[in-house]
């Protein structure tokens, strides 16, 4: 199948009917009694039952054949450079990597590896307005990458904020990156980019790599970032005792990442379930990093919170859909009408000794792609990354 690249919007409307089992993206009523929806202008328009919905005139008709259909997964903490380029890892199409693992969006957590990366304010600036312009119009594989993120440095002042968010800068990246590291100075800054409407992420826990912070409970707690990005270290975790604090201590986004501590994963997992706060919960890979990039890592956050953090499968897909798009605010992640037609179908992976597709992921197995749709077009079919799917939709028409 040829795959379309760039952000180049549905024609015609779009019917996928025969799924087998719907993922709406919701904590509270994680399924959904559905088996056909529809989609147009890239939105979605109508889900239900294939004999409630209109589904004639279709330019592009898919049968599932009893695949199951969640939102696009959403990786909440990635670190882009330009393009489909990572330095870190001196790595090519990356994003379009991560696509066969069934992302269809990505949160920049800061252009961190850019080379000579500019560290003086008007540098800064100048990059995350690049940045956000840049990954606006160019989406490699369709994926869609909210970037321009700019790091505190000191010397940042309030118009500072006022100019970045009236470039269009939505995001800052994580704070502790830069040179702001200190509780008080990032509580202004971030109150600051709150007021401007900028969102804002705190590293959390030790240096990534040589030359990256150390930042401890208070300091998270402190700087009242609206992300307490990577609460389980990236690697480096804080111990367990401070990560509890720091979901007792705020109502703040406790992101869980790949590229961390796996304890202290299941443990911050845990917390959030105890207080009765799994809407908090959001997930991301924080790559490319010292790690690698890691195609299928949304997909494997997934498997490990439901099969070692004792979640419902479906449970551990809203994190990674429903969840992150209600605090990062975006337009996808949710199956429902007028939500972004951004789907990933997938089926329990050929030989999973689980029954079906979320018996197999309670079971720490890893779903199988067989396609994935964003803004109602097909971005690509059978992935190339997970495991064989038992079954694959197919495009009738
Ligand atoms: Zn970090």
């Amino acid at each position: 199948m040829a795959l379309a690249a760039g952000p180049e919007k549905q024609v015609g409307k779009l019917v996928i009917t025969n799924i087998g089992l719907m993922l709406s993206g919701k904590l509270e009523a994680p399924l959904l009694d559905a088996d056909t929806v529809v989609a147009e202008g890239g939105k979605i328009v109508a889900l239900g039952k294939q004999a409630d919905c209109d589904t004639g005139e279709a330019r592009t008709r898919i049968d599932a054949h009893g695949c199951a259909l969640a939102p696009g997964l959403i990786d909440s903490h990635v670190h882009p450079v330009f393009g489909d380029w990572t330095p870190r890892q001196s790595q090519l199409g990356w994003i379009d990597s991560f696509l066969h693992g069934g992302v269809t969006t990505m949160v920049s957590a800061g252009e961190v590896h850019l080379p000579g990366r500019p560290r003086d304010v008007v540098g800064l600036k100048a990059l995350a307005i690049t940045a956000q312009r840049s990954f606006s119009s160019f989406r490699p594989g369709g994926v869609k990458l909210h970037a321009g993120a700019p790091v505190l440095e000191k010397g940042m002042v309030e118009s500072d904020f006022a100019e970045l968010a009236a470039a269009g800068v939505t995001l800052l990246g994580e704070v502790g990156l830069g040179s702001v590291k200190a509780g008080y100075e990032a509580k202004e800054m971030v109150a600051w980019a709150r007021k401007f409407g900028i969102q804002s992420t705190i590293h959390t826990g030790g240096p990534s790599v040589p030359g990256s912070g150390y930042i401890d409970a208070d300091t998270v707690l402190e700087a009242d970032a609206d992300i307490i990005g990577h609460i389980n270290g990236g690697h480096t975790a804080l111990p367990l005792s401070q990560i509890r604090c720091l979901c007792e201590g705020c109502r703040r986004a406790i992101e869980i990442v790949h590229n961390g501590n796996e304890l202290a994963a299941l443990t911050a997992f845990r917390y959030a379930r105890e207080l009765d706060q799994m809407s908090r919960v959001i997930l991301g890979t924080d790559s490319p990093a010292g790690s690698g990039v890691q195609p299928l890592g949304i997909l494997r956050m997934i498997a490990l919170l439901a099969a070692l953090g004792d979640a419902p499968a479906e449970i551990a897909f809203a994190c990674a859909t429903g969840n992150t798009a209600r605090l990062r605010k975006l337009d996808a992640g949710i199956i429902e009408p007028g939500r972004a037609a951004d789907f990933v179908l997938m089926d329990r992976a050929q030989h999973s000794a689980g029954t079906d597709l979320l018996d197999s992921v309670r079971k720490g197995d890893l779903p199988g792609i067989g396609m994935v749709i964003i803004d109602g077009v097909v971005r690509c079919g059978r992935s190339r990354n997970t495991p064989p799917a038992e079954r694959v939709p197919e495009i009738l028409a």
